[in-house]
């Protein structure tokens, strides 16, 4: 008998599930803080070392995790917050795979410290390869949750050496937080080195959008944001589209990738991120960028959220329609910002 295909060991498939969701510490810290906000924390803390891979610990406020659930919390699919398949038309958290802590015990040392409002103490709890290990102990602590994650990728050496050093990690976990920060409403974010006392971003939870923009991007691209309210377009089902753009008077060399979110997703919608880059580049000098955020809201039945583990990606139906509509709403904000400068001048 000959035979070549057999099935893989359960570790080896979790891990290798693993490396699909995080590839690199903002993988990880973007997981984190959409938990954060799924357990309706209005307070979402930071911490950061070597870029995110020595330690990146997140401490929330908000609900806490049983002591019941914690024996099951990193295996993989055990979820909170989806029962059944049809669930998913009407998912309202970010979270509904179950994965991202079960993929964050296979890579690292985590340890998880938590507590309920109807709990007299917090419980500390070490994860391994998706098991626990040993009982959760008791400790003091407040309500809510911190999340630790230790030495990201040590048992996975290829991966560690792919990635460059911890500074590159950090911007792009500043930037993974800024994003959120901007977009959710009523939460505060902060975000800090290990041993430094010196916040490397902090954004209050009653800041508007505009103000968020301002700490965390800066002044210039704050004074020249233009808000945006795209129409309602029931047939296509565009719910809402609005945001904040830079007008053609701001552009800037360093460029922020433009922040979308569909129905509190954040997402990278090339399409529509090509739409605008050109719209812009007939304003602008060349090579440089603006600043743009949307948060775009789709009718949820017309939406399809589980594309890809990492949720990047949505799929929806009247994409193209609805993209044209929101290109079409900018380049007229945007033409009537130069007609009305040129008829300014000419007077
Ligand atoms: P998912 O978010 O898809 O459910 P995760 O692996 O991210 O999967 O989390 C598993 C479960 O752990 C969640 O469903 C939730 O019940 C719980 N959980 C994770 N992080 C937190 C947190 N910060 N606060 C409260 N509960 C949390
Ligand atoms: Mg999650």
């Amino acid at each position: 008998m000959t035979s070549r295909i057999k099935a893989l060991d359960i570790d080896v498939v979790n891990k290798i599930a693993a490396g699909e969701i995080i590839v690199a510490p903002e993988n990880a810290l973007k997981e984190l803080l959409e938990n954060a906000i799924d357990a309706k924390s209005t307070s979402i803390d930071i911490i950061i070392q070597d870029g995110g891979l020595k330690l990146l610990q997140m401490t929330d406020n908000g609900v806490g995790i049983y002591k019941e659930d914690l024996p099951i919390l990193c295996e993989r699919f055990t979820t909170s917050k989806l029962s059944t398949f049809e669930d998913l038309n009407s998912i309202g958290t970010y979270g509904f795979r179950g994965e991202a802590l079960a993929s964050i015990s296979h890579i690292s040392r985590l340890t998880v410290t938590t507590k309920t409002k109807d709990s007299a103490c917090a419980y500390r709890a070490i994860y391994q390869e998706g098991r626990m290990v040993g009982e959760p102990k008791p400790v003091a602590g407040k309500d809510g949750t911190q999340i630790l994650i230790e030495d990201l990728f040590y048992n996975v050496p290829s991966r560690l050496r792919s990635l460059k050093g911890g500074n590159e990690q950090l911007s792009k976990i500043l930037d993974v937080v800024a994003r959120y920060a901007i977009n959710t409403d009523g939460v505060a974010f902060s975000v800090k080195k290990a041993g430094d006392t010196l916040n490397l971003l902090a954004v209050r939870a009653n800041n508007s959008t505009k103000d968020k923009v301002r700490t965390v991007f800066g002044s210039a691209v704050a004074s020249e944001l233009l808000p945006i309210a795209v129409e309602k377009s029931e047939e296509i089902g565009l719910l809402s589209c609005e945001g904040q753009i830079t007008n053609t008077s701001y552009y800037s060399k360093k460029s922020v990738s433009p922040i979308f979110f569909i129905n509190g997703r954040l997402v990278s919608c090339d399409p529509l991120k090509r739409m605008i880059t050109q719209l812009y580049s007939s304003f602008l000098p060349k090579g440089h960028k603006p600043f743009v955020y949307l948060r775009i809201d789709i009718k949820r039945e017309n939406l399809d959220v589980n594309v890809h583990p990492t949720k990047r990606e949505v799929r929806f139906l009247f994409e193209d329609e609805i993209f044209q509509v929101i290109f079409q709403s900018i380049q007229a904000k945007l033409g009537s910002l130069d007609h009305s400068r040129k008829f300014v001048t000419t007077q």
